[in-house]
């Protein structure tokens, strides 16, 4: 008999690993929308290219992956739409805060 030597639990799914790039759980937004139209969704210049990232987690962002996000995730319930107001001030500043 195989003796179990620790308890690993429930598997984590990849929508819960998306917790540090993400303010809520990817999918618990509205359906059929996506951070591409979020007024969120913003592009940081790092030294070797842009990355994609989430302004309301900016206090987690790394130089890593670990905390990019992708235009095509389903939308968390912390998304917005763009409204062209916004959009024109984050396309001027190119870094969106
Ligand atoms: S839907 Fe908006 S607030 Fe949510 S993770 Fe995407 S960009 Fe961020």
């Amino acid at each position: 008999m195989q003796q179990q030597l620790f308890d690993a639990g429930e598997l984590t799914s990849r929508t819960e690993l998306d917790r540090r790039c993400t303010p809520a759980r990817s999918g618990s937004g509205p359906p059929r929308e996506t951070c591409r139209i979020c007024r969120f969704k913003t592009q940081w210049e790092g030294v070797a290219g842009r990355y994609l990232k989430c302004a309301l987690m900016k206090h987690e962002w790394s130089r890593g992956g670990a905390t990019d996000i992708r235009a095509n995730w389903p939308t968390c319930s912390e998304w917005k739409p763009k409204t062209s107001e916004n959009e024109r001030t984050n396309d001027e500043s190119g870094r969106n805060e």
